[in-house]
């Protein structure tokens, strides 16, 4: 298995757990390198690349301290300066490429399930990593009777064992919570309960459910989001307990059948958020998929929905400071060579990509 690299994004207390269900071993001091360090870029300043912001403006970034301190006029031209990409579906801890993904575009991912000794390890290369820890199931359940068996799960037996459960995952570091709901995931009747605990602690809550039936239980519970779109036929009124909440694509992952497509149509339309997610680790990628892009595409949404999905719509969904460029801050963007609006695969090849204030591609 491969070693765990998942870093927790922000302000949160960085303990590393000896496994599960253990108490907590030792401390460890945020690093350098931690999702917000500065990559050895800190102290950095001086003038930036030129480009056109989203809103049409053509400006030179001025850059100190990783952060960017000015945008200054500057003469038209065809580089756009956009936000990074953000995966909302990885697992950086199974398949060990963190250190790659920012040099692609990639600024932030979620990595929806992990072993607790993942929790609070600094992600190489600067990469900020919104974490989940191992996902709740059923003693011995999906996936710790698969690929999961090495603390990818945590399977919890009744309403005391999910709360000790969220409990000791949110002291580690995780943000959101993540329920395996198929099959032989965790038992129905404790689904709400881990809603309840994880959100009286802040966090979100993810739901495997590929099925209908699985699909409708998180939404009644109060989930938050799919983890994936499901596979299987959505009824109306399932596709309507989703509206008002998020749904991570993957479409990719699942061969990008004609069953999941028109679910995330459907979904959307309902009025569901949609995150762009690859399942990276599943899918053995290390970079933003074109295959997803173009999926994206055949569920309706347009190059700007597609951008946005990527990029903006992400950073506001999971609070992390990428989403704009404007003085104050992170200094984390990409010059691509054409509006991703109009066509989103810009953001599958940036011109340049700037982390915490350093030019790194
Ligand atoms: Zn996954």
């Amino acid at each position: 298995m491969s070693r765990a690299v998942a870093a927790v994004v922000a302000l949160v207390s960085l303990v590393s757990l000896a496994g599960a269900c253990s108490a907590p071993r030792s401390s460890t001091p945020p690093g350098a390198n931690g999702a917000n360090g500065a990559n050895g870029a800190n102290g950095a300043s001086g003038e930036g690349p030129s480009g056109t912001l989203p809103d049409g403006a053509a400006v030179t970034v001025a850059i100190a301290n990783g952060a960017i301190t000015g945008l200054a006029p500057a003469a038209a031209s065809e580089r756009w300066l956009w936000p990074p990409v953000i995966d909302s579906h990885v697992h950086v801890a199974y398949w060990d490429v963190a250190a790659r993904l920012p040099a692609a575009g990639i600024a932030a991912v979620v990595d929806l399930a992990a072993p607790e000794r993942a929790l609070g390890e600094a992600a190489p290369g600067g990469l900020a990593v919104v974490q989940a820890g191992p996902m709740l199931t059923r003693p011995g359940g999906y996936p710790l009777d698969g690929w999961g068996a090495d603390g990818y799960g945590l399977g919890c037996a009744d309403e005391g064992a999910v709360r000790a459960a969220v409990a000791r995952l949110a002291a580690a570091g995780a943000r959101v919570v993540k329920l395996a709901l198929d099959g032989h995931g965790l038992a129905a009747e404790l689904v709400p309960v881990a809603v309840r605990a994880a959100h009286a602690r802040g966090m979100k809550v993810a739901v495997h459910a590929l099925s209908d039936a699985s699909a409708a239980l998180g939404a009644a519970a109060g989930a938050d989001l799919l983890a994936h779109t499901p596979v299987g036929p959505l009824a109306p009124a399932t596709v309507r307990a989703w509206s008002g909440r998020a749904v991570i694509s993957t479409l990719a992952a699942f061969g990008g059948g004609d069953e999941a497509v028109a679910n995330l149509r459907a979904l959307r339309d309902a009025g569901a958020v949609v995150l762009y997610g690859t399942d990276m680790g599943n899918l053995r990628d290390d970079r933003p998929s074109p295959a997803e892009v173009k999926l994206l595409g055949r569920a309706g949404l347009d190059d700007a929905a597609i951008a946005a999905a990527m990029t903006t719509v992400p950073a506001a969904y999971w609070d992390l400071p990428l989403g704009a460029l404007a003085p104050g801050r992170d200094a984390s963007f990409l010059v691509l060579d054409g509006d991703p609006r109009k066509d989103a695969r810009a953001l599958l090849a940036p011109r340049e990509v700037w982390l915490h204030g350093a030019r790194i591609r």
